[in-house]
């Protein structure tokens, strides 16, 4: 796999890594859509935070990262061996999994083996995809062209946090709790309006178009590559301080005080852009104040807002044919009507 290329050292996409920290602060925030060009470092940027964040505690050999100190929260084999006795506890860095394009349901969800069920009568379960982005990132690479039906299957557990697979009479239940992060180009087929709103946040990447920007691109890239450990270390503390600011901004989430006035604009931003049902609203919420945690704020704002306002809606416009601005400007519009220029 390599080293991960260091979070900080990044260049521009702020939209990207703000919508990436947001939800590695507040996972419930929902996943987190990035649309774009080819070779814009999606993958790269997903890496790179999974490998900033601080280690997780987990039960060793465990197939689902089960963590030691959540009982509530076991797989089968962890809560009977956490029933006669204690569980050892070892570090994990968060997982960053992989979907590909044309992975079998079996391969995702796991594999039942009924043969073996009904002949020996014992339950033989091959943990899938799902089992392994337990607690971290499940990475769908053109999610554009994966099948509705996975699709919708992968948004419903990464809401539920658990995967349930049922066959013949037969039922395994196992912890699927993860980031989902999709990414697709928009050249390459839409996304189903239904499944564009289930993603909490949507940002767009784009080959950065001035020399300079290009140029410290190229560079740190051609830098990484020749010596990785020594271009980490250089981008130690930059990323130290991000994942810092992480971890404060998690502590902090449930004390983060949310005015009235807030919770009000919000609602009239939702209602003046049209978008459908509460889910918006939620997220615009949520990501606002994980925001203000990722500041140091005590309270959420309307600078806030503001700042989260296209990464939480913009997906969620319905197709307006007399207004042929595209999502982000009319989502920074109608906040600018709402705040003032
Ligand atoms: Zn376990």
């Amino acid at each position: 796999m390599g080293l991960p290329f260091p979070f900080s050292a990044i260049v521009g996409q702020d939209d990207m890594k703000l919508a990436l920290m947001i939800a590695a602060v507040d996972p419930t925030v929902g996943g987190v859509l990035i649309i774009g060009d080819r070779g814009t470092g999606k993958s790269t940027a997903v890496r790179a935070l999974a490998a900033l964040l601080p280690k997780l505690n987990v039960v060793p050999g465990c197939a689902y990262n089960c963590d030691p100190a959540a009982p509530g929260g076991l797989c089968e084999a962890c809560r009977m061996r956490h029933e006669t006795g204690t569980l050892s506890v070892a570090l994990a860095p968060a997982s960053v999994v992989d979907l590909p394009l044309g992975a079998t349901e079996d391969r995702v969800v796991g594999a039942l083996d009924l043969e073996r069920a009904l002949s020996v009568g014992e339950k033989a379960f091959e943990p899938g995809l799902l089992a392994k982005a337990n607690r971290g990132f499940l990475y769908i690479d053109e999610v554009n062209l994966l099948e509705d039906h996975l699709v919708d299957l992968l948004l419903d557990v990464a809401a539920s946090g658990e995967n349930v697979i049922e066959r013949e009479g037969l039922s395994v239940r196992h912890p699927a709790r993860f980031v989902l992060i999709g990414s697709g180009n928009p050249e390459e087929g839409e996304l189903r309006p239904q499944l564009l709103d289930r993603f909490g946040l949507a940002v767009e990447v784009k080959t950065p178009s001035d020399v300079p920007a290009r140029i410290e691109v190229i560079r740190r890239r051609d830098s990484f590559e020749r010596d990785p450990q020594s271009f980490i270390e250089r981008w130690r503390e930059p990323d130290e301080h991000l994942r810092d600011q992480i971890v404060a901004a998690r502590a902090a989430l449930a004390s983060i005080e949310t005015p009235d006035t807030t919770l009000e604009s919000t609602a009239k931003l939702c209602i003046s852009l049209g978008t459908d049902g509460l889910r918006g609203e939620l997220t615009v919420l949520r990501a606002a104040r994980a925001l203000a945690g990722l500041r140091g704020d005590r309270k959420v704002t309307d600078a806030h807002l503001r700042q989260i306002a296209p990464l939480a809606l913009r997906h969620r416009l319905r197709r307006n044919p007399l207004d042929q601005a595209g999502s982000t400007v009319r989502v920074e519009r109608a906040v600018e009507e709402l705040f003032g220029a």
